[in-house]
């Protein structure tokens, strides 16, 4: 219990942390559909740094999946921050095709801390 109260106290408690939340408590079918809703108004596909590899191969919603796999290696600017997804839950984050998704930068930046 006490381990459990340390882990929550190095976590603040922002709402992405909440939206995160809210998705593990989710049955996983209800997960598939808020994925696929979110995907729905991701402006990935709209952004400059995206490229006809990424398209064909799928990539997609880059501030959950992190990384693109092989296709985006060069920034031409983010449209994350004025998408509907970041307000939503709560991203701090951008460029997540190149940089890896807000999962993994939250964790990048609390080890530069
Ligand atoms: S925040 Fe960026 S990566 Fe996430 S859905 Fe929006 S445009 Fe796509
Ligand atoms: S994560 Fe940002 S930079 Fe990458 S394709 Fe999506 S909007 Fe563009």
């Amino acid at each position: 219990m006490a381990q459990f109260e340390e882990k929550k106290e190095m976590i603040p408690e922002d709402l992405y942390v909440r939206m995160q939340r809210q998705l593990l408590s989710m049955p996983m079918t209800q997960i598939k559909m808020k994925v696929e809703e979110l995907k729905k108004i991701c402006l990935c596909p709209q952004c400059p740094t995206n490229n006809d590899c990424a398209k064909d191969a799928g990539e997609l919603l880059f501030c959950s999946t992190g990384r693109s796999f092989h296709c985006i290696t060069e920034n031409k600017g983010c449209l994350c921050p004025g998408c509907p997804v970041a307000s939503q839950m709560g991203l701090k984050y951008q460029t997540f095709c190149l940089m890896g998704n807000e999962k993994a930068q939250r964790f990048d930046a609390m080890l530069k801390m």
